[in-house]
C-alpha cells in the first residue's frame, strides 16, 4: 500500500472497463493509487477516468476534491452529423470565409435532396472536372464504415451518414498522405480555458495517394486501426520510415526544411481549434470539476491550408509503437498537471474519516463535513439522506486545516482569489500545505434539502482557480483565452460575437505583419496582451518563445 512521507495519503483514481491501461501506468508511476470500492469509501477519490460518458448523477454527486476526465454533451462537437450542423450555423453567423476550414458536408438521409442539388450543378458547370466525395458513418471512429465516391450511383448507405467534400490535394510526404492528430485540453467552458499539446501524432496512410483507387482505404484514410493492416505498414517507406506513425517534433523539423511559414500554419490550427470549441459553448453546461481531451484531426493540403477533418472523443490512448509511448504517456502526465490537485485534495485527505485501520492516514482532527456531506459507509448516497433529515438553519464546521489554503475558513481567500505563478505549475504539493496546522469554528450557509444542488455547486466553485491560467503546463500551452479581453468575454455566458472578434483582429494582425519586423513588436504586444495579465506563447514551435519574439524572428528570416 502506498504511503507518503508524513503519513499522508496518496491520491486516488477510479478507472471504469475499457479505459487506457496507459492511464494507470502514468498514475501509479506518480505514486497514485487504484481506487478499490471493497476497501474505499464511495468518495475517496480524486480522478475518475472513463473512455465512455458519466451519467447525470456522476455530475450531480461529484465533490470538490473529485474530478471527471468528461464534460457533459461533448457529442455537439464530436459526433460527425453534429459538427457539421455546427459549422454550418457559425459559417451563417460569422461568414463563410472565417469557417473555411471545415470541408462542405450534408448529413444524410435527411440531406439527400439538397446534396443532390450540390452534384448536380458541380457536374454541369464543371464538365470534365471531377468531384470526389467521402461517405462516414455519423457515429462510428477507426474509418469503420467509410468509403469514397465520385459516381452518385456509388452512394450506398443504410444508416444515418454525412457526406463531405474530398480533399484532393493533401500535401504529401514521399507520395504518402497524413493528417495531424493534435491533442487539445479544454479545461472549462465556462469560462473557456483551452490548452494545446505541443506533441502530438502525424498518422500516414501506408500505399501512396492515388485517385485512380477510390477502393484503397490505405492509400486514402490514415487511421492506424486501418493502416496497421496494411501490406506495407513494416516496409521501410522513403522518408516515411516504417509503420504508420510520427511525432509532431518530428514533422517540426520537416516542416522546418520547407518553404513555408511555420508560424502562420500553426497559428491557423489553434484558431481552428479555438473556432470549433467556440461553437459548442453555449451547448455544455457549467461543470466545473470536469475535464476533456479530445482529439482534433486535421490535414494539411497541398497549398498548406489545414482542414479540420473531425474532433475525436476520448482518442485512442492504445501504445501501438514506440511512438506512441512518447507522446501518450507524456501527454496523460501533462493532463494530471493541468488538473492540479495541490489544493482540492485537502478536502479529501481531511473530511474523511477512513475506516481502515489498516491505513496509517495522517487522520484529521477535528474536521467535520457539515452533515449532508460528511463521508458515510454508504458514500454520496446518503448526503441526501442526511440533508432531509437536517432541518437546522446553520450547520456547524469544525475545521482543522492551513488557513491559507483553506476556502472555508472565515479569513482566508477562497481559492479563487489565489494567484498562482504564470507559468508555472506545483504538483502534488497538496501534503506539504497540511503541515502546520490550526484549528478554528465557523459556519456553513443552511443545509436544506431543497439547496443541496446549489450548495454543491457552490462548494464546487470556491475550489475552482478564478485566476488567469498559467501559460504553459508541461507541454500544454494555453491557446485560449490569449488576451484580456478574450478572458473577459469568455466569462458566465460567453460572448461568443465578441471572441470571433478577438480571433479574427489577432490573426488579420498576424497576417499582414509578418514581413514588418518593427510593426510586430509594437503590434503584437499591443493585440496580444504582453504587458499585461497575458503572457501569450505560440502553440506549434517545440519550445515557444513569447509571440512577440517568434514573429520577430520569423519577419527576420
Ligand atoms: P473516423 O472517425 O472514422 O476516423 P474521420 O473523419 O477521421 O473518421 O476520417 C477518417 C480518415 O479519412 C481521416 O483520418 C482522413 O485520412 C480521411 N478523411 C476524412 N475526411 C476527409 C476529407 N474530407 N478529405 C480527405 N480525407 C478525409
Amino acid at each position: 500500500m502506498a504511503e507518503r512521507e508524513g503519513g499522508f495519503a496518496p491520491l486516488v483514481f477510479r478507472l471504469h472497463g475499457g479505459a487506457p491501461q496507459v492511464v494507470r501506468e502514468v498514475l501509479l508511476e506518480r505514486g497514485w493509487e487504484e481506487y478499490d470500492e471493497e476497501e474505499q469509501e464511495e468518495g475517496d477519490w480524486n480522478l475518475y477516468w472513463r473512455s465512455s460518458g458519466f451519467r447525470k448523477l456522476d455530475y450531480e454527486n461529484i465533490l470538490p476534491w473529485q474530478r471527471l476526465n468528461h464534460h457533459p454533451k461533448m457529442s455537439q462537437i464530436t459526433r460527425k452529423d453534429c459538427l457539421a450542423r455546427h459549422m454550418r450555423r457559425m459559417k451563417i453567423a460569422f461568414g463563410a470565409a472565417l469557417y473555411d476550414f471545415s470541408p462542405a458536408a450534408f448529413i444524410l438521409p435527411n440531406e439527400h435532396t439538397k446534396f443532390l442539388g450540390v452534384y448536380t450543378k458541380n457536374r454541369t458547370t464543371d464538365r470534365g472536372k471531377s468531384h470526389y466525395w467521402i461517405c462516414k458513418p455519423v457515429d462510428l471512429s477507426r474509418g469503420r464504415g467509410i468509403f469514397l465516391f465520385e459516381d452518385i450511383k456509388d452512394l450506398v448507405y443504410d444508416s444515418s451518414v454525412i457526406v463531405q467534400r474530398y480533399i484532393t490535394n493533401p500535401l504529401l510526404i514521399s507520395g504518402y498522405k497524413f493528417d495531424l492528430r493534435i491533442y487539445v485540453c479544454v479545461k472549462s467552458f465556462s469560462p473557456l480555458v483551452i490548452y494545446m499539446h505541443q506533441e502530438g501524432l502525424v498518422r500516414f496512410a501506408t500505399e501512396k495517394f492515388n485517385l485512380a483507387s477510390l477502393d484503397s482505404l490505405y492509400s486514402h484514410l490514415t487511421n492506424t486501426s486501418i493502416n496497421k493492416f496494411g501490406m506495407r505498414y513494416d516496409t521501410d517507406k522513403e522518408r516515411v520510415g516504417r509503420g504508420c506513425k510520427w511525432t509532431m517534433s518530428r514533422f517540426r523539423s520537416f516542416l522546418h526544411k520547407q518553404d513555408v511559414n511555420e508560424l502562420l500554419l500553426w497559428h491557423r490550427i489553434s484558431n481552428i481549434v479555438t473556432l470549433t470549441l467556440l461553437t459548442a459553448v453555449p451547448c455544455v453546461p457549467s461543470s466545473p470539476n470536469c475535464l476533456e481531451l479530445l482529439g482534433f484531426d486535421i490535414l494539411i493540403d497541398a497549398s498548406y491550408k489545414p482542414w479540420l477533418l473531425e474532433v475525436n472523443y476520448s482518442p485512442a490512448l492504445s501504445l501501438d509503437c514506440p511512438v506512441d509511448v512518447t507522446v501518450k504517456k507524456g501527454l496523460i502526465s501533462d493532463i494530471i498537471d493541468l488538473m492540479n490537485y495541490r489544493m482540492i485534495d485537502s478536502f479529501r485527505q481531511k473530511g474523511y474519516h477512513r475506516k481502515r485501520s489498516s491505513r496509517r492516514y495522517l487522520r484529521p482532527e477535528g474536521f467535520l463535513l457539515p452533515k449532508s456531506l460528511h463521508a458515510t459507509p454508504s458514500g454520496c448516497k446518503s448526503r441526501n439522506h442526511s440533508i432531509s433529515s437536517s432541518s437546522s438553519s446553520q450547520d456547524t464546521l469544525l475545521c482543522s486545516v492551513n488557513n491559507a489554503n483553506c476556502p472555508f475558513h472565515a479569513n482566508s481567500k477562497s481559492i479563487g482569489d489565489e494567484k498562482a505563478p504564470q507559468n508555472f505549475v506545483e504538483i502534488d504539493s497538496t501534503r506539504q500545505s497540511h503541515r502546520n496546522t490550526t484549528s478554528t469554528i465557523f459556519k456553513l450557509p443552511s443545509l436544506h434539502v431543497h439547496k443541496l444542488k446549489s450548495t454543491a455547486v457552490q462548494l464546487n466553485s470556491m475550489t475552482q482557480d478564478k485566476s488567469v491560467p498559467p501559460c504553459r503546463v508541461g507541454d500544454f500551452i494555453l491557446t485560449f483565452p490569449f488576451n484580456e479581453a478574450t478572458w473577459k468575454a469568455s466569462q458566465d455566458q460567453a460572448d461568443v460575437k465578441a471572441i470571433v472578434n478577438e480571433v479574427q483582429k489577432l490573426t488579420t494582425r498576424l497576417a499582414t505583419s509578418f514581413n514588418e519586423k518593427e510593426r510586430i513588436k509594437m503590434e503584437s504586444r499591443q493585440s496580444i496582451g504582453v504587458g499585461d495579465k497575458f503572457e501569450p506563447l505560440l502553440w506549434g514551435p517545440k519550445d515557444p518563445p513569447l509571440l512577440s519574439e517568434c514573429f520577430s524572428l520569423n519577419s527576420a528570416k
